[in-house]
């Protein structure tokens, strides 16, 4: 039950807001794409020969987004990406391979969240990001011109306004796209009651320990097992010990032969966009973690000592709005394989769509409205608002419809959209172009291809 809706106004009385910096370019929300975003701008300043100007501005206490206070783990649709996608699994594998760990698993490519929290900050630093953690986004200025000037921020400074000449919004949640007056799109509509939205559901993520690897193999080993094996056996167990779990598809991802994560409940009918609804969707899922971790060491065995290292301070939120871009990547592109000379980004997931209600066998994945999908290119033009002067989108909160967002939302992904909007910012900013007129493939791209040391295509 939402609590939030207001049913009445106060007016505040106004105040000046100071102005604490004016930067070139302002990335909001320090996620994976908003880490690639300012690492993207303020190298390419650099290449552009220009010193760093680039604010990051994230609302928690460390940078990585979904990866670390969503406790991910797990990085999807990396493979093929240049640039600081590989520089990163580069950095995550020599890590693991100091540490005297074993190498990863051969099925995915997992990494330990407390090192990634350490490697985002550095990389900021070295790069000359100017980080600002602990600072929320509230508000946005936008002059007659339809130009985004300044975002408005909240911390324990107080409100002030940070200046800029080009603006990221990297929130996931297209929060700033929303303060800046951008029409939004959010999930879909119930084909049951078409007046009703609705959307994929959350999920609590959390890490384990106390798991013997090769005792527990059924439960998780993709190299023994397909796929679908390890999560129906690990279903079973829950059940067996008195917990159903609210995603049909329950999940255990191997960091370390003695630290797991976990991924097994969704939590339906919550809008990611309401306070209340995060609440709630938290509390309610943080029990239910819980109780599955009770109900398998109940049994002994295999699970005697399992523990819950921690659980995600943030629950994960698959999606939030959508806002309008130039251009709109859609499920017709991911059919078509669609290609693009403004490429920003080549999707290789496909479409995966948690169940946004608990309807079939235990609510896991929802069945894929066509056949096949083909890898495909996201344009630039999906990243420029279609509304407002001065403002690029980059990760889950690009220009898509519901279908292709459930596709491109994945981390590989948002890596490759943050570098190449930072590196658009900083280009079309040095050589004073508007966003919607800056050629990326003629102009941007050959830039990064110097930077990634590649030869030019
Ligand atoms: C449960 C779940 C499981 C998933 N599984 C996988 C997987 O296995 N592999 C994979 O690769 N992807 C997976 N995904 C998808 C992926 O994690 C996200 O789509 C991805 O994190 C998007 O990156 P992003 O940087 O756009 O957004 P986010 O990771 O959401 O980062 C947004 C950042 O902005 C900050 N922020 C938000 N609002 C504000 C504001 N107003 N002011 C300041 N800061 C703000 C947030 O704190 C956060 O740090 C999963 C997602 C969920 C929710």
């Amino acid at each position: 039950m939402n609590t939030l809706n207001p049913s009445s106004f106060l007016n505040e009385i106004a105040k000046p807001t100071p102005i604490a910096e004016e930067a070139d370019i302002v990335v909001c929300g320090g996620g994976p794409a908003g880490v690639a975003a300012a690492l993207g701008a303020a190298r390419m300043q650099r290449q552009l020969g220009q010193k760093p100007n680039v604010r990051l501005l994230e609302v928690h206490g460390q940078l990585g987004g979904v990866w670390t206070t969503g406790l991910l783990s797990w990085i999807i649709d990396a493979g093929n990406k240049h640039g600081v996608m590989s520089e990163l699994l580069e950095k995550i594998n020599a890590k693991r391979a100091q540490m005297g760990e074993e190498p990863p698993v051969k099925t995915g490519c997992p990494y330990d969240v407390e090192q990634m929290k350490l490697l985002l900050e550095q990389m900021c630093v070295k790069a000359g990001v100017k980080v600002l953690l602990h600072t929320r986004v509230v508000g946005a200025h936008v002059d007659e011109q339809k130009k985004l000037t300044h975002v408005i921020v909240e911390n324990k400074s107080g409100r002030q306004a940070i200046g800029g000449k080009v603006f990221i919004d990297c929130t996931g949640d297209g929060d700033l796209a929303a303060q800046a007056g951008c029409t939004c799109e959010y999930g879909r509509p119930d084909p049951d009651d078409p007046s009703k939205i609705q959307a994929q559901p959350f999920s609590m993520l959390c890490l384990l320990t106390g798991l013997e690897r090769d005792l527990t193999k059924p439960y998780h080993d993709r190299e023994l097992y397909d796929w679908g094996t390890p999560k129906e056996n690990l279903r079973a167990a829950m059940r067996a010990g008195g917990a159903d779990p609210s995603y049909g598809k329950p999940t255990l991802f191997e960091i370390y032969p003695d630290l797991f994560t976990m991924m097994a409940n969704h939590e339906y009918g919550f809008s990611g966009l309401n306070a209340q609804d995060i609440s709630d969707a938290t509390i309610q899922s943080r029990k239910e973690v819980h109780d599955m971790i009770a109900a398998l060491r109940k049994q002994g065995g295999c699970w005697s000592k399992i523990r819950i290292v921690a659980t995600a301070s943030q629950i994960g939120v698959r999606e939030s709005r959508r806002p309008l871009g130039v251009y709109t990547v859609s499920l017709d592109d991911m059919v078509e394989g669609a290609r693009f000379d403004d490429a920003v980004c080549r999707c290789t997931f496909g479409i995966d769509v948690h169940a946004t209600r608990k309807t079939n066998a235990g609510g896991g994945i929802e069945d894929k409205p066509v056949g096949k999908t083909q890898p495909y290119d996201i344009p630039y033009r999906a990243l420029v608002s279609a509304e407002v002067d001065g403002l690029l989108f980059a990760g889950r909160c690009i220009s898509g419809d519901f279908f292709a967002h459930s596709s491109y939302r994945v981390t590989g992904n948002s890596v490759a959209l943050g570098e190449g909007a930072g590196a658009a910012a900083a280009v079309a900013i040095k050589q004073n172009t508007k966003l919607a007129e800056l050629a990326y493939g003629d102009v941007v791209f050959p830039e990064l291809e110097k930077m990634w040391g590649l030869k030019q295509v």
